[in-house]
């Protein structure tokens, strides 16, 4: 068993200060996979303190932009360099199949080198001239780091999801204390070795690992964090507010989803089968965006429905790092209840089972479970409703584009939306009226570093990615000179 046991706190390895640990397992055989350090608030409170001098004395939030783009290119660099090892350390923390990570590892290098080319434009955009119709003064509006961030991840896309805030609050100038999900925290581990040996100043990144309730709740009601980036699901999300809200921290939230996918009947087939399955079937479902909703119109939903149990079939379930597997362990031994809860629920509730809902045979150890699913999904069903958060789709007939843009709205989640259609001005006009963060077009899934992601409703406040994500990390001061020599 591997050893992560210590945390990361001011520029150096540090085992936790009651000497903590936990077990991280590989979902594939539920074997222990490494012993991890275990932060509780004394380790936190440590972490924030180095992340404050860090921003307070300084170099980091006063060097230039060009200066900070150049360790964050190094980091880009480091990870590049490890791309193979570190999403085969993915696999085995988080399950998913191997080509799956190696896309993550790449977008995350890809997330580093983005928010490289942002902070070098900051040098030139930090500041902008205010028209102030009162000609006597002249303004500017500054962009300044927000100061010390704290960040807490999911385990679903481990790097990946360190990389959407690391980089653009290191873009900005701020410090950050980020603490992984304790499923699968080893990856993020990994990214404070390699930031480290890029030349980050101590302090400016702190990497601690540990449980919710004991690192992460203590990070979310510091009182020296100015900041709270938070992914994961609504009800912790709840909490990290409620906990922000003492000190009117400012906030941003990336939650759950129940994304729809309208296709209309004039769709290509293939094409729809295609997308949809890998709408909710890439990353075992466990996608906050996943189109776990499919709303199909009634001439198509019969052919379709056939198609798609068909190919369902065909997916080859199992260890990640096998070659041809596009199904993995789902992450945890409490995930796996979670969705076997929840087909339960939908077999009570009256949906059709059209494929899977089982644990497929032949896997003695490991989280599988086969791709599921519903047709007929009653429309007040928890099922229909609620995040499953694994390999599960429901399906429902819908006759015109009100009633199906109806459905997909009739929900308390906004995160994302698809519709396809092969009549552009009708899938264009469907788009803008879906009240979802991200609307995909004849597609579904496909994520830009450059492009805003987050939700509407239940789904989040505030936007990571692109300029948004720097955003996130900046506040904006006005500067206001008196010019005239009159007196005031
Ligand atoms: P989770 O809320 O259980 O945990 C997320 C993180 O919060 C973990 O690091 C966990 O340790 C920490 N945490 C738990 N309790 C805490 C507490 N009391 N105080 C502070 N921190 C605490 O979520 P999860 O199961 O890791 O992730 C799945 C959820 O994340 C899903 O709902 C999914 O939709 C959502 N998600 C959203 C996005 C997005 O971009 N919108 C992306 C990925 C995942």
């Amino acid at each position: 068993m591997n050893t992560y046991d210590q945390l990361y706190i001011d520029g150096q390895w540090v085992a936790p200060v009651r000497g903590g640990t936990f077990e991280t397992l590989d979902p594939s055989s539920e074997q222990p996979l490494a012993r991890v350090a275990a932060a509780n608030a004394e380790d936190i409170d440590l972490a924030v303190r180095a992340a404050r001098r860090a921003f307070d004395e300084g170099p980091w939030p006063n060097m230039s932009g060009a200066a900070r783009a150049a360790v964050l290119r190094r980091i880009a660099q480091g990870i590049r360099a490890r791309q193979q090892e570190l999403a085969e350390l993915e696999v085995r923390d988080n399950g998913k199949p191997l080509p799956e990570a190696l896309w993550d590892i790449g977008d995350t290098a890809g997330c580093f080198d983005f928010y490289a080319d942002l902070a070098e434009d900051l040098d030139s955009h930090a500041e902008q001239p205010v028209a102030l119709a009162d000609e006597r003064f002249s303004s500017v509006a500054r962009k300044e780091p927000v100061g010390v961030a704290g960040a807490i991840i999911p385990w679903n896309f481990p790097m990946l999801m360190a990389a959407w805030k690391v980089a653009p609050a290191l873009a900005a100038g701020c410090s950050m204390v980020l603490k992984p999900s304790e499923l699968t925290p080893l990856t993020a581990l990994e990214l404070a070795g390699i930031a480290h040996e890029a030349g980050l100043p101590a302090g400016v990144l702190n990497l601690v690992s540990g449980l919710g309730p004991d690192a992460g709740a203590p990070l979310a009601e510091h009182p020296g964090i100015d900041k709270l980036a938070f992914t994961g699901s609504v009800p912790t999300g709840s909490r990290i507010m409620q906990a922000a809200a003492k000190d009117i921290k400012n906030i941003s939230l990336e939650l759950g989803g129940k994304s729809p996918f309208i296709v209309f009947a004039d769709s290509d087939i293939e094409a729809a089968v295609e997308w949809i399955m890998f709408g909710i079937f890439w990353n075992q479902g466990q996608v906050c965006s996943a189109t776990s909703r499919v709303l199909v119109q009634r001439e198509l939903y019969a052919p379709l429905l056939e198609r798609l149990r068909q190919e369902a079939g065909k997916v080859r379930i199992g260890n990640g790092m096998e070659e041809g597997v596009l199904l993995g362990p789902l992450v945890s031994q409490s995930q796996y209840d979670k969705v076997r809860e929840a087909i339960g629920r939908g077999r009570e509730e009256g949906a059709r089972l059209v494929h899977g809902g089982e644990r497929p045979a032949g896997f003695a150890k490991g989280f599988y479970l086969q791709p599921t699913i519903f047709a007929d999904v009653p429309e007040d069903s928890w099922i229909w409703n609620e995040e499953i958060f694994g390999p599960v789709v429901c399906l429902r007939p819908f006759d015109d584009e009100a009633e199906a843009l109806h459905a997909a709205n009739d929900s308390r989640f906004g995160l994302a939306a698809a519709v396809m259609s092969r009549d552009l001005p009708r899938a264009e006009r469907v788009a803008r009226k879906l009240r979802a963060g991200i609307v995909w077009i004849n597609c579904s899934q496909p994520t830009f570093t450059e492009a805003p992601w987050g939700g509407y409703k239940h789904s989040g406040i505030g936007r990571e990615l692109g300029e948004w994500g720097l955003n996130n990390y900046l506040e904006t001061k006005q500067i206001t000179r008196y010019d005239s020599e009159q007196p005031w």
